[in-house]
């Protein structure tokens, strides 16, 4: 053979095994082509900077926390209110939070109004308070309001905070059925402190009148409520008898606040400094009492923004500043325009455990 020829051979050898090869390799990659477009596409949507195409959006995110804040904050529900619809009142405690700055109330007509449009609004309770509640029209006023709230408005909870020196037991027997809870101010069981205090008129006892109360809450059907207010001149007292004796669904007990236009300060109608206790001799008042279970104690820090307070003309009080600032008037620019001024803190609320079992058809009370 040629020796040309003889050196070609082994070259066209290998190429004709390469081609081959080459054909087996392609119909190898094709027939697993389909196995690696599914393992690779599903890959692709679920490995982040991995995509390949259109990936469907995921929902928005949510809005960061204090911009969820800010936005509940700016109109918060009032499920409970405590409308102070008078500053008038017959006593003159020194520490009052609430003075006669004013002596006007709102036509009737005008407060069912206002209290409608809380109703839509969110409110379950209302609380009617002053001043004296029973002083305006001998108490006809608060006992039309309580009725409007309980059968027309059909709120779960009415209540009325009153120093009780006023309520005669006709008011129950027109307007109990339509109250839940009665809450009598009594700072003292000691009488002589109730008048240093202010809480005395002339010869009426008011720790007698507090029993008298009692009983007749008992007689109609409504729960009974005591609030007192913790200060300089009854910080040592020890109240535990006559609390178990008269046997309050509730013992709120406040420390003294300081508000500056109420009871501080140069255009205030009191000088409560004289009344005001330390934190220290708070707890120790708390702890004298810590066997009395229905005791809900309330600090200056508590109390300051965790109230929706309405004045006489229906504007919310905004006490974060130490004052009470007042909004627009509900009745003028609308429930949730003006609450957004009320300073009122909803966590602080129910922190403070503002919502409970309110309505006396769920107290199960032996009467
Ligand atoms: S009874 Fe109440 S409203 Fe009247 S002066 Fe005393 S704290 Fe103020």
């Amino acid at each position: 053979m040629h020796l040309g020829v003889l050196l070609r051979l082994p070259l066209a050898l290998s190429r004709a095994v390469l081609a081959a090869l080459r054909g087996r390799l392609g119909a190898l990659c094709w027939s697993l082509a389909p196995l690696y477009l599914s393992l690779s596409l599903p890959l692709s949507l679920s490995l982040p900077g991995w995509r390949r195409g259109p990936v469907p959006s995921p929902a928005a995110p949510p809005p960061p926390r204090r911009q969820r804040e800010q936005r509940d904050e700016a109109a918060p529900t009032p499920t409970s209110v405590n409308y102070h619809f008078t500053r008038q009142c017959n006593y003159k405690c020194g520490f009052c939070f609430h003075t006669a700055k004013t002596s006007f109330v709102l036509p009737l007509e005008e407060a069912k109004r206002g209290l409608e449009m809380l109703k839509e609004a969110g409110m379950e309770k209302i609380n009617f308070s002053g001043g004296e509640p029973f002083l305006q029209d001998r108490g006809e006023f608060v006992g039309q309001l309580v009725q409007f709230c309980k059968e027309e408005l059909k709120l779960p909870s009415v209540s009325i905070v009153s120093n009780g020196s006023l309520i005669r037991e006709r008011w129950f027997k027109k307007y109990g059925k339509y109250l839940d809870i009665l809450a009598i101010s009594c700072d003292s069981f000691n009488e002589e402190v109730n008048v240093l205090i202010g809480r005395g008129q002339g010869k009426k006892n008011h720790v007698e009148n507090l029993h008298k109360l009692r009983q007749w809450c008992r007689e109609y059907a409504v729960a009974f409520k005591i609030n007192s207010v913790i200060n300089r001149f009854n910080v040592e007292e020890d109240m535990n008898e006559q609390i178990m004796a008269l046997n309050p669904v509730r013992w709120k007990v406040f420390q003294c606040l300081l508000i500056e236009g109420e009871n501080s300060g140069d255009d205030a109608l009191r000088e409560a400094e004289k009344f005001v206790i330390s934190d220290e001799d708070f707890e120790q008042f708390l702890d004298r009492h810590k066997d009395i279970s229905c005791l809900v104690p309330e600090s200056n820090q508590k109390m300051r923004d965790s109230y929706l307070i309405l004045d006489e003309y229906m504007r919310f009080l905004n006490c974060r500043n130490g004052r009470k600032e007042p909004s627009n008037s509900i009745l003028d620019v609308g429930v949730e325009a003006a609450i957004k001024f009320s300073g009122f803190d909803e966590k602080m609320f129910l922190k403070r455990g503002g919502k409970y079992v309110w309505s006396k058809a769920d107290m199960k009370l032996d009467w």
